[in-house]
């Protein structure tokens, strides 16, 4: 199939391997030319913020830890006032995607850096996206300032990441994959970055929940992670998160998890619609190419993408039903209702089929219910 496309790389630079935090911070902070530095680690990371910092003793002016899910503005306030209080010149964030969203919300009224050091599979480190919640609404927006100047994955922060966290923040990272497939912005490049990602979640969080400490499981999964991260940056957001996202706002319901949950089933409804992207999403699931799918002809997977997302959560003790994570019968209705006023007629230019009402109750029906699709 030929293919018109445009793709605009978005800088960063990246240093990956274990044991690399403990190795190359120091080196990275003086690469970026910068002397006073505002830690963002939440309580939590705490014990690991102090121990990376040791060797910047001389240089760090400050620390940030009031990090919560989804930053509140009013957290956002006092970060940049802290920021500004110790005339700080770079943010060096440690901690999960809570925490690189609070730098980044530091980021985007004062155009500091951010180097970031990511703890879960969330991604945020790799996009120029950032998110505020006021009033209880969340508000998402894109903007170069908050897109972290240099990342350090290094998988050995992520061994302290129980099985279960684990499993939820990689499915959370592949959602990024399997929409890049269909998003505004997909091209080939973002295509081969969300097929490689999707095989090395697959491939890493058995072993993860397996073993927290395997560290062949713990490269795989941050290496998909980063991978995700990068092909959705490009590639953009569709149906999938826009669900994800009315719900969480709406409901509170627990980020990756919900995002586990919904995604098969987001995939069975458009996989008839984009039957390239599900033959290479099921390979990627198989850990293979084509041939691992079952064959290579377009559309003619023996057993679907779909499924084979929902059977590998469903290995990995995943949640599977939105009323199992927080969202009641009761609920239901409001939550189509939700999702159908932001997805429904039209709004989704980029999806594979048009998006209806009636298919915005069919997918949150299944997904309340946590059918095999
Ligand atoms: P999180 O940062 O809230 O972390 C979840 C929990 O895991 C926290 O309790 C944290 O303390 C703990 N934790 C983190 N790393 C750990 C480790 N290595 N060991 C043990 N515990 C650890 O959750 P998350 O899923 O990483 O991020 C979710 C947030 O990121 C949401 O607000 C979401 O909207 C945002 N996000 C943003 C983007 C973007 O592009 N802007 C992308 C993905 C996610």
């Amino acid at each position: 199939m030929t293919r018109s496309f445009t793709y605009t790389a978005l800088p960063g630079r990246v240093v990956f391997g274990a044991g690399a935090a403990r190795m190359s911070l120091v080196a990275e902070v003086v690469a970026l030319g910068r002397g006073r530095i505002l830690v963002v680690a939440g309580q939590a990371e705490a014990a690991l913020a102090d121990e990376l910092c040791v060797a910047l003793d001389d240089v760090v002016v400050g620390r940030f830890d009031q990090v919560r899910q989804h930053v509140p503005i009013e957290i956002a306030k006092a970060a940049r006032r802290h920021a500004e209080a110790v005339g700080a010149d770079l943010l060096l964030s440690i901690g999960g995607g809570s925490t690189t969203g609070t730098a980044k919300a530091i980021a985007i009224t004062t155009s500091l850096p951010i180097l970031a050091v990511p703890t879960t599979y969330a991604g945020s480190e790799m996009t120029p996206v950032w998110g505020l919640t006021e009033m209880g609404r969340k508000t998402t927006g894109t903007d170069q300032r908050v897109l972290p100047q240099t990342v350090i994955y290094d998988p050995d922060l992520t061994r302290s990441l129980p099985g279960w966290l684990s499993v939820v923040s990689g499915l959370n990272a592949m959602a990024h994959s399997v929409e890049a497939f269909w998003a505004a912005g997909a091209n080939p490049v973002t295509d081969a970055l969300a097929a490689e990602s999707i095989a090395a979640l697959a491939r890493g969080l058995p072993r993860v929940l397996a073993d927290g400490d395997d560290a062949d499981g713990r490269h795989d999964a941050l290496y998909g992670a980063w991978l995700a991260g990068a092909a959705f940056a490009v590639a953009g957001a569709g149906l999938h998160h826009k669900i994800c996202h009315a719900l969480g706002g709406r409901f509170d319901l627990p980020h990756a998890q919900t995002h586990a949950v919904v995604l098969p089933h987001v995939l069975a409804f458009n996989e008839a619609a984009a039957p390239t992207a599900a033959d290479r999403i099921a390979a990627a699931l198989s850990g293979g190419g084509a041939a691992a799918a079952g064959g290579a002809t377009v559309g003619t997977t023996a057993v679907s993408a779909a499924t084979r997302l929902f059977e590998l959560a469903r290995a990995l003790d995943s949640p599977l039903a939105l009323r199992d994570i927080g969202l009641t019968e009761a609920d239901l209705p409001a939550a189509i209702e939700v999702v159908a006023d932001r997805v429904a007629d039209g709004a989704l230019p980029a999806n594979p089929r048009p998006v209806t009402r009636d298919d915005v109750a069919d997918i949150l029906t299944a997904a309340w219910t946590g059918d095999r699709p």
